[in-house]
């Protein structure tokens, strides 16, 4: 399922090519992936020149000189391909560009959306209103995060997935960053130490910026004809390790947290 760290590559590869470049076709293959596709993105985006490219959480938007913003999210299966050899089963939407670049957007599974946004309007969008800062912006500081725990008794796992709290951050890095703080998941989040928070915070930093890097490093592996934005994988310190020993001479264990699995190691996480 692609996390933070894999739009973030899909939206620097995307901006690779799309930058100032002029959609020249758009073309919608059915009609709805989780959602339907907006009836005008054909008509509001053919012509359109596009000005940049950002994320937000998990979406990625494309920004245009109409004022209007396309936004992606991937769902569990979605991948943009570009320049692709050959239009297959899966690509859902087309763009063709002033260049003479395609891009598909290929979601064999239809957990993604797409959606256009009136782009003053963004930060008003419902998605986007009541999220946290981003964890790669200025707005995720050990502050933030301690006036957001304040008196509150869920395990600290739980509320750093909490959209609202920090925006984008999925259960890989959530288990990754909380064990190299060295901070229990199923810690009172209400009562951990501001100086854990400030151990915190850089490294969930750290451990998106090293999958991003990582995610760089594969985009350049798919300098292929196919042209597809992959995923990738990494040697995860506790993440999938239930069992093997951690390195500070522990073992990794697994709980189930709402529903999901936690990895850590409860020698070096108090
Ligand atoms: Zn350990």
């Amino acid at each position: 399922m692609p996390e933070l760290p894999e739009v973030e590559t899909t939206v620097r590869g995307l901006a690779g090519v799309l930058q100032d470049d002029v959609l020249t076709g758009v073309a919608v293959n059915r009609a709805d992936l989780r959602r339907p596709f907006p009836p005008d993105l054909a008509q509001v985006l053919i012509g359109a020149r596009v000005t940049g490219l950002s994320r937000r959480a998990k979406y990625g938007l494309i920004h245009t000189d109409r004022d209007a913003t396309m936004i992606f999210h991937l769902g569990m299966s979605g991948r943009w391909r570009i320049d692709p050899t050959a239009i297959e089963k899966h690509d859902h939407l087309v763009l063709e560009t002033g260049r003479g670049h395609v891009l598909a957007l290929n979601d064999a599974r239809r957990f993604g959306s797409v959606d256009l946004v009136d782009t003053p309007l963004l930060d008003q969008w419902p998605a986007f209103a009541a999220l946290g800062p981003e964890p790669l912006g200025p707005g995720l500081t050990s502050a933030h995060l301690a006036t957001a725990f304040k008196d509150r008794v869920a395990a600290i796992k739980l509320l750093l997935l909490d959209q609202r709290i920090v925006a984008g951050l999925g259960n890989i890095y959530v288990c990754e960053a909380l064990h190299r703080a060295g901070i229990h998941p199923e810690r009172e989040a209400g009562k951990v130490s501001r100086a854990a928070l400030n151990r915190l915070v850089p490294q969930i930093r750290d451990v998106l910026e090293e999958s991003i890097a990582a995610g760089g490093s594969t985009l350049r592996d798919y300098a292929r004809p196919d042209g597809e934005l992959g995923y990738f994988a990494k040697d995860w310190r506790v993440y999938g390790r239930e069992g093997e020993p951690c390195a500070c001479g522990g073992v990794v264990e697994r709980v189930v947290q709402g529903g999901r699995s936690t990895f850590f190691c409860r020698k070096c996480q108090r």
